[in-house]
């Protein structure tokens, strides 16, 4: 099936019944789940989309002429690149930037490793063919992913080998002759059983040594695959309506914890075994964290728009944008909008042919961006919470608007500026939601951690940056003062 419809994406998910825990119970069908069945709507609304704007989410496959999801495209040109940005910037606009995982975020990962595969053949020049081999999978036939990185925190002081139960992290049990066998648990899936397959991958900062090679592993199976469970947190779409809860009621994406009981995975899904060297550099050398960076600072740009709306709109509605202070916080939220889309402008401009013949982006400057955001993205949730004051709390629910003896009294006691009551609390109900329901709290958790431990990230980052010049600079500066040096032997 190529690019697929969002009913299409909904009958392949109630086909699998993917082994799902939520609240305690088996999910029967996520797509009537009252915990997951409105973000399983806004994904199929993401897969429409691509057909309703086909000039622009859609290419034509190189392996069959199908008409294909953009984000899977290997970009070779700049347009290229910027193609993939525009269909990055629609699905985006479409949640205002508050699904994380729409599925462009690993369809670039998917592509990046399919297309640049030779690290994989250092063991086995059957991996990188697999690796190649599932990209054009997951493109023909529009997959839609999550995926594992994280080794459960049982005591991060020590390696997964010298854990009191080295046995509670996913490992390799067996070789065999048709696959491998792997037991043990994974974190953290976001969108864990409601997509078609997951993508077992190292970490991109936690490094590991020659010990932990049992613990390296990489590959992708099928969600509905025997002995894989997916153990939901609690869903934070309380199934109110979309005036209460205009986020949480569309897009809740839930989070999994992966357990692997016995898991049989075939040989031609296996893209790293047992080895921690490859896992070690697979995000870089394959060029994924590039491509992956790129649909993230796409989508935060998006994102930091939504916000920047919703932050301006309260200020008109309450009359504080004369304020200067008030000023002030809004030209941080566009500095810091003008500042990732100046990353992004320079990521594509910069970008250079790699190896493998795709069309790479300046990865130092989302490198910068990707490290920056986590930081920044608290300080823009404490502006709209600083500047919503009481009015975040101040939220009456439509059905006190719609009550005879309270509605008209809250309509008249919370009109705005330029906003009737009704209409200046469902603004105020959009802040909260972004920021300070339980939703919006965990997108501030996201933000900060998708990508990694920003310290250990940022560590990384230092490391990594070309630092000589600088003090060079500084050496040649007081090496031109024009003193004399002391003789020290004679003061
Ligand atoms: C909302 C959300 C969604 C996520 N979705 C996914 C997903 O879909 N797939 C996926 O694979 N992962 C996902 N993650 C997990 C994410 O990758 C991790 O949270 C991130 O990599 C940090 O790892 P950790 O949570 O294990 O933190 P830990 O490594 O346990 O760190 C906990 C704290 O200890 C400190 N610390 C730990 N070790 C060290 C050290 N060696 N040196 C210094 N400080 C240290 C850290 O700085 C941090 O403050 C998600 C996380 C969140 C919050």
């Amino acid at each position: 099936m190529p690019a697929k419809t969002g009913q299409q994406y909904m009958d392949r998910l109630k086909k699998a019944n993917n082994n799902i825990y939520i609240h305690g119970e088996r999910v029967k069908d996520v797509t009537e789940h009252p915990g997951l069945k409105n973000v399983v709507k806004s994904m199929a609304e993401l897969y429409d989309v691509q057909h309703a704007k086909a000039d622009k989410m859609l290419y034509n496959s190189p392996a069959t002429g199908n008409k294909v999801g953009m984000t899977f495209l290997q970009p070779k040109t700049i347009d290229d690149l910027v193609a993939r940005r525009e269909a990055i910037v629609e699905w985006a606009r479409t949640t205002g930037g508050m699904m994380g995982r729409s599925p462009d975020y690993l369809n670039a990962e998917v592509m990046a490793m399919g297309v640049s595969n030779d690290l994989f053949a250092e063991a086995d020049p059957m991996f990188a063919e697999n690796a190649k081999n599932y990209y054009e999978y997951a493109r023909e036939n529009d997959i839609s992913l999550t995926h594992t990185l994280i080794h459960p925190q049982v005591n991060r002081g020590k390696a997964q080998h010298e854990q009191k139960d080295a046995n509670v992290a996913l490992h390799l049990v067996e070789k065999t002759k048709d696959g491998i066998i792997v037991d043990g648990i994974r974190l953290l899936a976001t969108q864990g059983g409601i997509t078609d397959e997951i993508l077992v991958f190292p970490s991109t900062v936690k490094k590991a040594g020659e010990e932990d090679d049992p613990y390296s592993l990489a590959f992708a199976i099928p969600n509905n695959t025997p002995g894989l469970k997916f153990i939901s947190r609690e869903s934070f779409d309380y199934g109110k309506n979309e005036w209460d809860h205009p986020l949480s009621s569309r897009f809740e994406e839930g989070d999994a914890i992966v357990s692997f009981e016995n898991v049989f995975v075939p040989w031609d899904r296996v893209f790293v075994c047992g080895n921690s060297s490859v896992c070690n550099r697979t995000f870089r050398e394959t060029n994924a964290v590039v491509h992956m960076s790129h649909q993230v600072v796409s989508k935060n740009v998006v994102k930091t728009e939504f916000l920047l709306g919703v932050v301006l709109s309260m200020m008109d509605a309450i009359g504080i944008d004369q304020f200067q202070h008030v000023k002030d916080k809004g030209t941080e939220i566009m500095l810091t909008l003008e500042t990732m889309r100046s990353h992004l402008y320079r990521a594509e401009q910069n970008a250079k042919l790699d190896q493998w013949g795709t069309m790479t982006p300046d990865y130092a400057a989302l490198d910068a961006a990707r490290n920056w955001f986590p930081r920044i993205y608290p300080r823009l949730v404490e502006i709209l919470r600083v500047l919503g004051a009481s009015g975040l709390m101040g939220i009456p629910t439509q059905a006190d608007f719609q009550n005879e003896e309270i509605g008209a009294i809250i309509h008249r006691g919370l009109q705005g500026k330029n906003l009737e009551g009704y209409e200046r609390v469902q603004l105020f109900r959009l802040a909260w939601d972004m920021t300070m329901s339980a939703f919006g709290s965990r997108q501030m958790h996201y933000e900060y951690y998708f990508f990694g431990d920003p310290i250990k990230m940022g560590m990384t980052y230092f490391d990594g940056y070309e630092k000589e010049s600088y003090k060079e600079m500084v050496r040649d500066f007081l090496g031109k003062v024009n003193t004399p040096k002391p003789n020290f032997a004679k003061v």
